[in-house]
């Protein structure tokens, strides 16, 4: 007798989905700009002349967002992990020497990654919510010699900006390291520049900074990072991730697998807007949203995790105050206000976004008022129209102004 299955009774995508969807406020994804979205829904050809002008148009429009003048710039089709591990496997292996600097989630993650390929892994921890201690890397660096060094320039998990990062390149670079840097969160929202500042490898997602899809992420690599995979081959383990094999499609306009094409237009698109608004522009935006948010967080009566010297801009992490429940607070906020903000791996605070398309006047109103009544709807007192109010006034600044904070 032949098993048979019948067709399984599901729910409708349109009973599943809400009718109104939710206004993304947390740790990513972000809500994605309409000619995003737009372009998200067409399918051409992968290969082909139409796709070569895609691919060569995401390369240079890559090249500004990553401020780089390397030919070895590429899309990666998966989550900023995969561009994260794409990094990793080639450039270490057995007997490599990796030097991980962690202080957060993210930045474990590329640790856990370089153990997985085999590499000689030394971890040098500050513990959440601090940042990296130059100090303390720059003995690393000089007791022992080491072939990549790994870092992210903003902490999602915890809210922690590595605004050291330059000078920590600078070290890497005089003590004949690489230098990889996790800027998912960072990129577009606030300054690297790769080539000034000798960044080696440089990885960022869709769904954070430049405000795509999740799904297609960026990955960009030095010369002296491209001689190392040069030099290695096609030997490693991983196929779809071998940089080589990427660079025939994204150098060579050939086949390596058949390229996510709507992700691809996404990103297309999204990068074109970064460029139209400039990356200057982008980085005040970025900067007056957060700082606003902040502030007005503040004065409403909340308590921020991270300490102002090394507080991140692009993701806030508030305190839950004692005896109220994170989960309750953003539950109220989605069922009540359609608004969704991120809670944390472990900690106990929630999360505000602040990257791209999250910093709009609008979003943040909206996010802040749910907020207060979320708190309140859990009996705890906020000033909500205090907070209202010094965010409307931080928004209302001049820019000049807001460079010089
Ligand atoms: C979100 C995030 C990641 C992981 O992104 P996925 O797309 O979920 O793989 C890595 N690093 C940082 C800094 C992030 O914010």
């Amino acid at each position: 007798m032949l098993t048979s299955f019948a067709p399984p009774k599901i729910q409708l995508l349109s009973q599943i989905l809400p009718s109104e969807p939710l206004l993304l406020m947390g740790a990513g994804p972000v809500p994605i700009p309409h000619a995003v979205a737009q372009a998200n829904s067409v399918v051409i050809n992968h290969l082909g002349d139409t796709m070569n002008k895609v691919v060569d148009n995401v390369k240079v429009l890559a090249q500004y967002a990553f401020q780089t003048r390397s030919p070895y710039v590429m899309g990666v089709a998966g989550p900023s992990s995969a561009a994260m591990e794409m990094g990793i496997t080639n450039l270490l292996w057995k007997g490599k020497k990796a030097l991980v600097l962690e202080n957060g989630t993210f930045s474990n993650r590329l640790g856990q990654m370089a153990s997985g390929v085999g590499a000689d892994v030394t971890r040098i921890i500050a513990k959440e919510p601090s940042p990296l201690k130059l100090d303390e890397i720059k003995k690393a660096l000089e007791s022992e010699k080491y072939d990549l060094v790994t870092l992210v320039q903003g902490e999602t998990s915890c809210g922690v900006y590595n605004a050291q990062l330059k000078k920590i390149a600078q070290l890497c670079k005089a003590n004949g390291a690489l230098v990889l840097v996790d800027a998912v969160c960072t990129l577009s929202t606030m300054p690297l520049k790769m080539d000034d500042w000798g960044l080696d490898v440089v990885i960022t997602g869709g769904q954070k900074g430049v405000s795509s899809i999740p799904g297609v992420s960026l990955i960009a690599f030095s010369k002296d990072a491209w001689d190392v995979i040069e030099k290695r081959g096609k030997t490693g383990p991983h196929w779809c991730l071998s940089a080589l094999g990427s660079f025939e499609f994204w150098g060579n306009h050939d086949y390596h697998y058949t390229a996510p094409v709507p992700g691809i237009l996404a990103m297309h698109e999204a990068l074109r807007l970064i460029c139209e608004e400039t990356l200057a522009q982008r980085f005040i935006r970025h900067k007056q949203s957060s700082l606003a948010l902040q502030e007005g967080l503040e004065k409403m009566g909340l308590e921020l995790y991270v300490p102002k010297e090394y507080r991140l801009n692009s993701v806030v992490a508030i305190n839950m105050p004692k005896g109220i429940d994170g989960y309750q607070v953003r539950s109220y906020m989605a069922e009540k206000f359609n608004v969704e903000i991120s809670g944390a791996f472990g900690l106990e605070i929630i999360r505000i976004g602040q990257m791209g398309e999250q910093c709009r006047s609008h979003n943040l109103f909206r996010t802040l008022h749910a907020l207060g009544m979320a708190f309140r709807n859990e009996g705890y007192k906020v000033n909500l129209s205090a907070g209202m109010a010094a965010m409307e006034e931080f928004l209302a600044r001049d820019s000049d102004e807001i460079i010089l904070l």
